[in-house]
C-alpha cells in the first residue's frame, strides 16, 4: 500500500547518495525515524535540498510505500531553522548529540507523539537558551531512557528496596539501579557514583533546578550515561558528535 503523508519532522542527518540524491534521516510526528530519499537533492538550486539540513525543523509530504525501506520525499517547507542554536558553539554541540541519540537508539518506523513532542521542546530550549545545553542534553538523555523503556532507578535501593538518603555512599548497577550505603559494601559488580552525579541525575530526572554547571562534572554525565546505555542496549556505541570532548 502506499500513500502520500504530511507530517512535521526534524532533521536528524543528510549523506550523499548516487551522483544528484541525497538519503536523510528524519524524525516525523507521523511515522517516527525514517530514512527517505531526496531526489535531485545534490543539485545546489534544490530548494528541498538547502532546507534539508540536520536540525531544521521542516514539514513534509512523503510518499510512503509499506514495502520499500526508504521513502520518497516531496514538498518541503522549512518551520525552524533554529538560528541561536547555529550561531553557538556549545549549543550546536549538544543539540546535535541529541540528534545522534534519537537516531541511534530509536527504531524505524516507531511513532512516538511524546518523543516527537520532547525533542521539538527540547530544540526550542536550546534555542531560547534557557539553560546551559550541557544541562539540556543531559535533562533530554534521560527523559529518552525512560521512553526507551530503561528508566535510571534512583530513589529506592535496588537491593534492598530502603529509600535513599543523602549522604549515604552509593554505587549503580548498570541493569539494576542505585545500591544503598549499606549493599553497597557487599556488592562489587556496581561502580562509585559521587554524591554530586547522584544529586545532578536526580534533578534532571524531576526536572528541577541545577545551579552551577561546569564542564568537569559534563565529562561525568556524559560517560555515566553512555555506559549505562551500553549495558542496555548491545548496539549502542556512544556518540561520536561529543568525541573531541
Ligand atoms: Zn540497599
Amino acid at each position: 500500500m502506499s500513500s502520500l503523508i504530511q507530517t512535521q519532522a526534524i532533521v536528524l542527518s543528510k549523506i550523499k547518495f548516487s551522483d544528484t540524491s541525497k538519503i536523510i534521516q528524519l524524525y516525523t510526528k507521523e511515522l517516527g525515524r525514517i530514512p527517505v530519499i531526496l531526489k535531485g537533492g545534490r543539485d545546489k538550486s534544490s530548494k528541498a535540498g538547502t532546507i534539508t539540513d540536520p536540525l531544521n525543523m521542516i514539514e513534509v509530504m512523503i510518499y510512503n510505500k509499506e514495502s520499500r525501506e526508504v521513502q520518497t520525499l516531496g514538498n518541503c517547507e522549512l518551520i525552524n531553522h533554529f538560528g541561536n542554536i547555529r550561531e553557538d558553539y556549545d549549543k550546536t554541540i549538544y543539540a546535535l548529540a541529541v540528534l545522534e541519540l534519537v537516531k541511534e537508539l530509536t527504531h524505524e518506523y516507531e511513532q512516538n507523539d511524546r518523543l516527537f513532542r520532547g525533542v521539538t521542546k527540547i530544540l526550542e530550549k536550546f534555542e531560547s537558551g534557557s539553560e546551559h545545553p550541557l544541562i539540556l542534553f543531559g535533562r533530554f538523555y534521560v527523559f529518552l531512557l525512560e521512553i526507551l523503556g530503561y528508566e535510571l532507578q534512583l530513589d529506592h535501593c535496588s537491593i534492598c528496596g530502603n529509600l535513599i538518603s543523602t549522604g549515604e555512599s552509593l554505587k549503580f548497577k548498570f541493569n539494576s539501579g542505585v545500591i544503598c550505603g549499606i549493599c553497597s559494601t557487599k556488592n562489587f559488580d556496581s561502580v562509585f557514583i559521587t554524591p554530586e552525579l547522584y544529586h545532578l541525575l536526580l534533578c534532571l530526572k524531576m526536572g528541577k533546578k541545577i545551579e552551577n554547571s561546569n564542564s568537569n562534572w559534563g565529562k561525568l554525565l556524559q560517560s555515566f550515561l553512555e555506559s549505562y546505555t551500553k549495558s542496555h542496549v548491545e548496539s549502542y556505541k556512544g556518540l561520536t558528535s561529543l568525541r573531541m570532548f
